[in-house]
């Protein structure tokens, strides 16, 4: 939603009215969203259309939003580091101070909070500290994120059997304390069928401009591949889009899909 092509209201309003049954909607980057101009007009507009919003924040704009926080599925708060001094390495900003605020007003409105912490090898010893974090907030569930990122199946495959993962998922069971609420992520070899890339079968990527794209990686020409800002809810199956998202499935695929690591599902 926000850098160099945000989203506006009226984009939003025309997807909304084009595809009556997108009742789920996620606001998140890239970039932080609460920094878009609208984001307050999206969610007041989504709310009243009884749309589910979640959200993905860095949270140190919360205080400064005066929005019915209470009324989103989730509010998906990056905290990764719980102490000010080790935040401002992680982000290379002075915002801890910020974030602890922006927790304090939505909690106040009775926010559903999943706080996320980014977990790998070289800080696994701090997870019982994001943990003991998050449990100090009400309605809020602390999801670790693993940071062992499988490039490819074979990569997936050698993960999984690897004993550092073993291990440090035995280390994380170990400090997990019975009474908090954690999610923890699954990671598991998914098995390819045939169909394409399921990004390109299922998503719709929408820019400021209202052009369209099968993906986020930058897959193809986005300008040629339609405007839904021009079409409404024809861009789904329009002829651009639906040739190249044969390309994608081909055998002759583009570039960018050639080294993707999206798994084919
Ligand atoms: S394979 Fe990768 S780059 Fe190609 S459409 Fe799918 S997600 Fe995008």
């Amino acid at each position: 939603m926000a850098g160099g092509g945000d989203i506006g209201i009226e984009l939003v309003d025309k997807i909304r009215v084009s595809f009556p049954k997108l009742k789920q909607w996620c606001l998140a980057g890239p970039g932080e969203p609460t920094l878009n101009k609208d984001y307050g007009a999206i969610v007041r507009s989504l709310l009243e259309a009884d749309c589910r919003i979640n959200t993905v924040t860095n949270g140190t704009r919360l205080s400064k939003l005066d929005l019915p926080w209470d009324k989103f599925m989730n509010l998906n708060i990056s905290v990764n580091e719980v102490e000010a001094e080790e935040h401002r390495e992680i982000t290379g900003k002075d915002s801890f101070s910020q974030l602890e605020e922006g927790i304090k007003s939505v909690v106040k409105k009775d926010a559903r909070l999943l706080m996320t912490f980014v977990v790998g090898l070289g800080n696994v010893e701090r997870l019982e500290d994001y943990l003991r974090y998050a449990g100090q907030w009400p309605r809020t569930t602390a999801v670790p994120i693993l940071a062992l990122t499988p490039q490819s199946e074979a990569d997936k495959s050698s993960l999984l059997e690897s004993e550092e993962l073993q291990e440090a998922f035995a280390a994380v069971k170990a400090k997990t304390p019975e009474s908090q609420s954690v999610a923890w992520p699954r990671f598991r070899a998914i098995p390819k069928r045939k169909g394409g890339c399921g990004m390109s079968r299922d998503v719709l990527v929408v820019n400021g401009k209202g052009e369209v794209a099968v993906c986020c990686r930058g897959a193809g020409p986005r300008s040629e591949l339609g405007n839904v800002l021009d079409e409404g809810r024809a861009v789904w199956k329009n002829k651009a889009l639906s040739a190249f998202r044969k390309r994608v499935w081909s055998n002759k695929k583009p570039i960018k899909c050639r080294a993707c690591p999206e798994p084919e599902i």
